[in-house]
């Protein structure tokens, strides 16, 4: 049976932002190279989203989060309040002399009646990610993994009144399934729900001044990255290989939001739309990063951000963390 986001998740609403101050120095830290590929994490926010394991992934059992509490805590799992910790960040990618930003977080200034946390924010995302030496002159490509809430923010930012491109020579790419999903003509279950007024503010805008692709199936973006369609958390999800000489990474959009989906695959998060989708794609993405040895880049995995993984049995571990600082 298909329910709109808000009635599995009405939590959502006590999601807390956490924004830290972008260093004006450059942080080398921050930055690693795979093959010819720079990646960079950009920060727009971490910390608490206000609910509980069993809330975020619904069905998952207490003594699985215990087995594995050394682990999660407390970068995954607070210590004391047993909340999920996860962050928001855009991969910021240089490859084959373009720039390239994976998802673009929450935003400024947007009206977010159903994530109250996440209304008229005012956060320095943009100051982040000039920290890295990018303005948004600078931007000439955008991959939105899917168009939920939380990954569209800064595809567009107010001025005089207007929602506009935030990246003016930007092409954006957009998953063609996601992009009819989401659109509210298409979709009655929008309103009133965590993607209520983005369609409108955050994609329409973009689309109308002509920097939208629309993709499916496959997108190669250059020689060391490709855009492969994994549907199940939204229609139109989708991930980015990337393999630049011997290195291989895996930027996985929101199919895991906490390193205990590593170890049980199966536990689906409670924004995913298609349950047994989810799972399936999740399972096969995992097996795909484990057996490559790549380096696993989701969307909102606090702490290092991001890891390495590797098959146990029916499921995986966790066999590294990347050298990100952690949050
Ligand atoms: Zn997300």
């Amino acid at each position: 049976m298909h329910r709109t986001t808000t009635e599995r998740h009405p939590d959502a609403a006590a999601w807390i932002p956490h924004a830290r101050k972008p260093s004006l120095e450059r942080d080398p830290v921050n930055e690693i190279t795979l093959g010819n590929v720079t990646v960079t994490r950009i920060e727009e926010m971490h910390g608490p989203v206000g609910m509980t394991p069993d809330q975020f992934f619904p069905g998952s059992p207490a003594n699985l989060w215990k087995e594995h509490r050394d682990l999660l805590v407390p970068d995954h799992l607070g210590a004391d309040d047993d909340l999920v910790q996860v962050a928001m960040q855009t991969w910021l990618v240089r490859s084959e002399g373009r720039t390239i930003l994976i998802d673009t977080g929450v935003g400024n200034d947007k009206t977010r009646p159903a994530v109250p946390g996440w209304d008229h924010l005012h956060l320095d995302y943009l100051g982040a990610l000039a920290a890295a030496g990018v303005q948004p002159s600078d931007v000439d490509l955008v991959v939105n993994t899917h168009l939920h809430v939380d990954h569209v923010g800064w595809n567009t930012r107010l001025v005089d009144g207007e929602w506009v491109p935030t990246f003016p020579r930007a092409t954006y790419l957009m998953p063609r399934a996601d992009f009819v999903h989401w659109n509210p003509a298409n979709n009655a279950n929008v309103a009133g729900g965590v993607n209520e007024n983005v369609f409108e503010d955050s994609v329409a805008p973009v689309h109308a001044a002509g920097q939208v692709q629309l993709w499916e199936g496959t997108h190669v973006i250059d020689a060391n990255l490709t855009l492969r369609a994994a549907p199940g958390h939204t229609p139109g999800s989708s991930v980015i290989e990337l393999a630049s000489g011997t290195d291989r990474a895996l930027f996985l959009g929101d199919l895991i939001h906490t390193p205990l989906q590593v170890f049980a695959p199966d536990h689906n998060s409670c924004f995913c739309e298609d349950a047994d989708a989810a799972r399936t794609t999740r399972r096969s993405l995992l097996g795909w990063a484990a057996d490559r040895n790549a380096l696993v880049l989701p969307a909102h995995l606090s702490g290092h951000s991001a890891l390495e993984i590797a098959r146990d049995g029916e499921a995986f571990t966790v066999s590294g963390w990347a050298p990100f600082p952690r949050y």
